[in-house]
C-alpha cells in the first residue's frame, strides 16, 4: 500500500484506503455518525490492511460491534462529571487535578474512555473565559500539587498556545508537577518539534510526558525519534497502554510493549483494563485474564518492563491496582505464603514485630 499523505476521517476515506471492504460502509456509517473516526498517515502506516486481525486497525478502524452498548457500559465510565468543580477540570483525588483542554485527538481510539465526549461536535474545549475560571479553581486550591493536561491531547495545541497554559500554571506556587497525557508521539511524530518542547518546559517545575501507546508495533522509527527528542530534552516520560483483547492480550505482545517502552527511555507506568465505555465490549479482557498477563511479565520480564495493573472504579471513584496477589496470610495467622516469579510457593514467619499504632496508618 502506498503511503498515505492525509488524515482519514470518515468511512468512504478508509474504503478507498482499502482498509475496509465495500459490504462493511454501510454498518460503518452508523458507527461512523457516533464515534469519531481518524487516522493520521503515521498510523494507517502501521496497518498491514491485508491482516483482518491487525492489531493497529483494531484500534482505530470502527466496528460493528461499537453500535452494541453492553449491560453496565455508560458514557461517562470513569465519572469524570461527579467530580467536576468548574468546566475543564476533574478535581478526584486530593492532591491533583485533570485540565481538559480540548476535546479533540489527532486520532480517535476505538476503546476510549471519554468517547461521547472527545471528538467534532462533541464538547466544546475551553473558551479564555473557561480557562481563566480553571486556574483561578486550582489557584484557589492550595492542596493542588499536580495537573494533568488531558481531554482530548494537549499537544494538539499549538506551541504557543501550550506554553502560555504551562506558563501560567508554572505561575502557581503550589503546582509542582505538570503532567501531559498524549498520544503525539507516535500518531503524529512531527508535530514534536524544538518550539513545542520548549513550550512543555517551564522554569521551576517538573513536566512529565505520559505516552499512550498499545502495541509495540506503534514504536515505529518516527516515534521513537519523537521521543528521544522529549526525553533528550530533560523531559522525564511515562507510559500507559490499555489492555485490549486482539491487540496486546498475550505476553510476548505485552512484554514487547513494555521493553519498546523503556528502550526508549519511557518507564511503564500505568496498564488500564479497558473501561466500561460503551460498544468496547469485543475489545474488553477478563479481570483475570489481566492478572494472568501481569503474572506472566513478572515472571519473563525485567522490573523495569513492570506497570501497575489498574481499574477506573464506575461512578467516578478514582484507579485501584488490580494486579495478582503474591502474598497470603498475616503475621497474626503465623506468617505468610509467597509465591515465587515461577509460581512456588514460600513460607514467610518473620518474628513478630512492633505492632504500630492505626493512626500510623491513615493518610496524612
Ligand atoms: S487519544 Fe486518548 S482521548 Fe483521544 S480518542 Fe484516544 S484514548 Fe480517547
Amino acid at each position: 500500500m502506498t503511503r498515505q499523505t492525509e488524515t482519514l476521517r470518515d468511512v468512504p476515506a478508509l474504503l478507498a484506503a482499502g482498509l475496509i471492504p465495500p459490504e462493511r460502509v454501510a454498518e460503518l456509517e452508523q458507527v461512523a455518525a457516533h464515534y469519531a473516526v481518524s487516522l493520521t498517515p503515521d498510523v494507517t502506516a502501521l496497518i498491514d490492511a491485508a491482516d483482518p486481525n491487525d492489531p493497529v486497525a483494531r484500534q482505530f478502524v470502527p466496528d460493528a460491534a461499537e453500535l452494541e452498548t453492553r449491560a453496565g457500559e455508560t458514557p461517562d465510565p470513569i465519572g469524570d462529571d461527579a467530580h467536576t468543580p468548574v468546566e475543564g477540570v476533574v478535581h478526584r483525588y486530593p492532591d491533583r487535578v485533570l485540565l481538559k483542554l480540548v476535546h479533540v485527538c489527532p486520532v480517535y481510539c476505538r476503546f476510549c474512555f471519554r468517547r461521547e465526549m472527545v471528538g467534532p461536535g462533541k464538547r466544546h474545549s475551553l473558551s479564555r473565559a473557561a480557562l481563566a475560571t480553571a486556574l483561578d479553581y486550582i489557584r484557589a486550591h492550595p492542596e493542588i500539587w499536580e495537573v494533568i493536561l488531558t481531554g482530548g491531547d494537549p499537544l494538539i495545541l499549538s506551541p504557543r498556545r501550550l506554553r502560555e497554559v504551562l506558563r501560567a500554571l508554572a505561575d502557581i506556587d503550589h503546582v509542582k508537577i505538570i503532567r501531559v497525557h498524549t498520544r503525539v508521539p507516535v500518531v503524529a511524530p512531527e508535530r514534536i518539534t524544538a518550539a513545542l518542547i520548549r513550550a512543555l518546559k517551564v522554569p521551576d517545575k517538573a513536566t512529565y510526558v505520559v505516552l499512550h501507546a498499545n502495541h509495540p508495533r506503534e514504536l515505529a522509527d518516527a516515534a521513537r525519534a519523537a521521543c528521544a527528542r522529549i526525553v533528550d530534552a530533560g523531559i522525564p516520560m511515562l507510559s500507559q497502554s490499555v489492555l485490549l483483547r486482539g491487540v496486546n492480550d498475550d505476553a510476548a505482545t505485552l512484554g514487547a510493549l513494555m521493553r519498546a517502552f523503556v528502550e526508549n527511555r519511557i518507564k511503564p507506568y500505568y496498564l488500564h483494563h479497558c473501561d466500561l465505555a460503551p460498544g468496547t465490549a469485543h475489545l474488553r479482557t477478563s479481570i483475570e485474564e489481566g492478572q494472568a498477563l501481569m503474572r506472566a511479565l513478572h515472571g519473563r520480564f525485567s522490573g523495569l518492563c513492570q506497570p501497575a495493573y489498574v481499574l477506573d472504579i464506575p461512578g467516578g471513584h478514582g484507579k485501584s491496582p488490580i494486579g495478582p496477589s503474591y502474598l497470603r496470610g498475616s503475621q497474626g495467622e503465623g506468617g505468610y505464603v509467597i509465591s515465587d516469579f515461577n509460581g512456588g510457593r514460600h513460607s514467610y514467619a518473620p518474628a513478630a514485630a512492633t505492632p504500630c499504632s492505626p493512626r500510623d496508618l491513615q493518610p496524612d
